[in-house]
């Protein structure tokens, strides 16, 4: 049959993907609007000119004034009167918007599965331009040239497999030591006005530089790679006041914990975050940067601000001065890169900068926020360690030239007073570029000299690859650090360790007294003659005054590598790191039948689902990391952690008894209490799972891109709709469908009511109800095996068909 090119490009438009091979921003326009920019700044620049021509149509339909936040995501949606016609307006928190993002950045240890699931898809290139960053592997202990031999050697068949599907998809690759994915996508790709996805849940970051960057797994990559439209329910908007000016001790870092206080974990979900207020010009970009990447702690879609000053001067200082020129035009002549005036926030919070005071956050939990006047007291009555054993500055969250100069100041303080750290210092520096410039103003120096670590430009300790050395394991001990997340046993792998957050400049006061109690804006440190004296607030530079020195050119790939498809990925047959994938089996078709493994209690979030560490290193081998499978959750029937029980009482390790069900032919379920999945945006806890015969988690509530995971892989994601129902279950009940297929072939899509009969060992049955969330699209992953599944489908039935013409 032949198929005219008019209906080929309707089938295009219903399948919602690009045509294979070709590659470029989300672009539906051509109007005349232009802010045109050098060729090489292109793939970096959003399509301004689109975007603006398509707001209009949004504004056209929903005829109020926008936020921010609406203004930037409602313009990368494919098809505005399919997101927004007929909706009474009823949008934020409601509507499922399909979206065009512009860029896609992948972190190694993520990067290894979204890369399988791309390569599952069979296309030549990727449709939007891509980075690929190596820092998760690589472990903090002796200092960077050390640790970075050290960590390549082990890892060399990871970053080449990364290496090669890079040069064969013409993917950016940014090889070990460039730097943290965060810091290196705000110096090079973060642009005002840009929608970015990354497989990494603190990919907001970039919200400081004004975009709409949103963490995600890898399977939601892969729609973004392939051109897919990516799905997200419109977030609603809490708007976050800033009013007054930071002083003193205060740094960004401060907004951040002290929201985390107000919020806690689970106050920003299905929220985008978006400050405004006249305080917002008094930051600086990578400050605001700070607050954006931390908002993921209290489980925001993302986090931005609108366009300043800093934000140009960032641009300008890193090289990208035609950028900075087409968004200020842009947002000079159309406002686009600030809320509307009348815009309204579904919540507003305001922060009086002026008033605020550094705040210490933990332990382990980056929500349990102490003001540093109060800490003292907290310490006394927590029974927290008195000492602090470590304090360690730096990652992507606070490795900023203004964070490192602040930091500076403080150590050339105490050196001219003749003292020294009283604990271990470590410092991550957060990109090459950061590294080669800290070190050429003299910055690195004065730590080396303070007998301070300066380790590689990786993760490091903020992700468990910390070999400490000083006999802490098993030990309860107190860390404080500049990082962002501080669930237990997440820098050194020791669950023992209380980890704090708090701002770099405090982490370093902090060291020099070495207790728990210091408040340097009060208590006094003892100098080399053994006077008492008061730390000075540190004092520092926004950006370098000689400029930012780019340091080791090596690391640079080229800005819009071309894909060579002939080049080879490699993947040894033999590997225990890396496999190829096999893809889920599609639904059955009938009433999921499934027994309880597991009853988890309390919080339960990726790293419990899926631990970090040494596990990091089978990121790429299925089957080798399934063997983590909620190894961290705690059994609420006996309150052992990693223990599940079989029909017959006999107790095995969680993923044992998968394996053991799941060769059994025995499908399963988990469940679970509040916030499930919170975390980092960890794939495998979904993979994981739906790999070892997991059909169904419910629970009372998910976090929430950990819920779009589970719905990729093809689990059924379902909430108690009475949340006393959880005590209902026992373990190895079963559970029964009865309406499921009617809800899928009904395409129920958006939200509803699944009945669900139980039938406990003891005989008892209830029939509960439990709530879903799956959209149209996601009925469809469902019905294929993952969402994978379902894009090689659409794109094979495409390809059928242009075979046709
Ligand atoms: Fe790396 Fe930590 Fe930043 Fe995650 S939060 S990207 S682990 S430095």
């Amino acid at each position: 049959m032949a198929i005219s090119s008019r209906n080929l490009h309707m089938l295009r438009l219903s399948l919602r993907l690009r045509p294979i091979g070709t590659r470029g921003f989300a672009s539906h326009s051509s109007e005349p609007i232009s802010f045109s920019v050098p060729p090489e700044f292109k793939t970096r620049t959003p399509p301004y000119a689109a975007l603006l021509t398509r707001l209009e149509k949004v504004r056209e339909i929903l005829n109020r004034p926008l936020t921010l936040a609406e203004k930037v995501l409602y313009s990368h949606v494919v098809d505005v009167e399919e997101a927004f016609a007929g909706k009474n307006g009823h949008i934020r928190g409601e509507t499922y918007l399909k979206l065009n993002p512009d860029r896609v950045a992948m972190q190694d240890a993520s990067a290894q599965m979204a890369l399988l699931q791309f390569m599952t898809c069979g296309m030549d290139s990727t449709a939007v331009p891509a980075s690929i960053h190596c820092d998760h592997l690589i472990v903090g202990h002796e200092g960077a040239k050390k640790d970075l031999q050290a960590s390549i050697a082990v890892n060399s068949e990871v970053f080449d497999f990364l290496r090669s599907c890079a040069l064969k998809y013409g993917i950016q690759f940014w090889g070990p030591g460039s730097g943290i994915i965060h810091q290196i996508v705000l110096e090079n790709f973060s642009v005002p006005g840009l929608m970015m996805l990354g497989t990494d849940s603190h990919t907001p970051n970039a919200g400081g530089l004004g975009a709409i960057a949103i963490g995600v797994g890898g399977a939601d990559a892969v729609d973004a790679l392939t051109g897919t439209p990516w799905e997200l329910k419109a977030p609603r908007i809490l708007g976050v006041k800033l009013t007054g000016q930071l002083n003193g001790w205060s740094a960004p870092k401060d907004v951040i914990t002290h929201l985390a206080g107000k919020l806690t974990v689970r106050g920003g979900t299905g929220y985008i975050i978006e400050y405004f207020g006249d305080g917002v010009q008094s930051l600086s970009c990578t400050g605001m940067a700070t607050i954006c990447n931390m908002g993921a702690e209290v489980g925001a879609t993302t986090s931005t601000f609108p366009y300043t000053d800093s934000m140009k001067r960032y641009l300008v200082a890193t090289r990208r001065e035609p950028i900075a020129d087409a968004a200020s035009a842009v947002n000079n002549i159309h406002g686009y890169l600030r809320a509307d005036v009348g815009a309204e926030y579904d919540e507003v919070i305001e922060i009086n900068l002026s008033e605020l005071e550094p705040h210490i956050n933990g332990p382990f939990t980056p929500d349990l926020s102490t003001p540093l006047s109060q800490f003292a007291e907290a310490v006394e009555k927590n029974g927290w360690p008195s000492k602090l054993s470590a304090g360690l500055i730096g990652s992507c969250t606070n490795s900023s030239y203004q964070d490192m100069s602040r930091v500076a100041s403080i150590v050339r303080q105490a050196k001219e007073k003749g003292i020294k750290p009283k604990v271990p210092f470590f410092i991550t520096p957060g990109s090459e570029q950061i590294r080669a410039t800290i070190e050429n103003d003299g910055f690195t120096d004065s730590f080396l000299d303070a007998g301070a670590k300066v380790l590689a430009n990786a993760c490091g300790p903020c992700i468990g690859q910390w070999a400490r050395d000083d006999e802490t394991m098993g030990k309860q001990n107190a860390i404080l650090t500049s990082f962002n997340r501080n669930f237990r046993a997440r820098n050194d792998g020791n669950p023992a360790t209380m980890n704090f957050l708090t701002s770099p400049e405090i982490v370093t006061a902090m060291i020099y007294s070495g207790d728990m109690k210091f408040n340097p804006l009060k208590d006094k440190l003892i100098d080399a003659d053994g006077n008492e004296y008061l730390l000075e607030p540190p004092q520092g530079d926004e950006l370098p005054q000689s400029g930012f020195k780019q340091g080791d050119l090596g690391y640079l790939p080229a800005i819009d590598p071309l894909p060579v498809p002939t080049a080879e990925v490699v993947v040894s047959p033999a590997s225990d790191r890396l496999a190829l994938l096999e893809p889920f089996e599609p639904f059955e078709g009938k009433e999921l039948k499934m027994n309880v493994l597991l009853k988890v209690k309390g919080k339960c979030t990726t790293d419990h689902i899926s631990a970090a560490g040494a596990w990091l290193k089978y990121k790429g081998h299925l089957e080798n990391i399934s063997n983590n499978t909620l190894i961290g959750a705690m059994n609420e029937e006996t309150g052992e952690v990693n223990k599940a029980y079989d029909f017959d009482g006999t107790g095995y390790g969680i993923p044992e008894l998968m394996i053991k069900w799941k060769s059994e032919g025995r499908p399963w379920a988990v469940l679970a209490e509040h916030n499930y999945g919170e975390g980092s945006a960890r794939e495998h806890a979904a993979l994981s799972p739906r790999f070892l015969g997991g059909r169904m988690i419910l629970c009372k509530s998910f976090a929430r891109i950990h819920e779009t995971n589970l719905k990729k892989q093809g689990i059924l994601p379902l909430t108690f709709a009475n949340e006393a129902d959880y005590d209902l279950v026992n373990g190895c009940a079963t559970i029964e469908t009865l309406d499921l297929l009617q809800m899928l072939n009904n395409n129920e899509a958006g939200s509803g009511v699944i009945t669900l009969k139980v039938t406990n060992q003891d005989g008892s049955e209830h029939i509960i109800k439990a709530k879903h969330t799956m959209s149209k699209d996601q009925i469809e992953f469902f019905n294929a095996g993952s969402a994978i599944n379902h894009i090689g489908n659409l794109r094979r039935q495409r390809q059928g068909l242009e075979q046709h013409i």
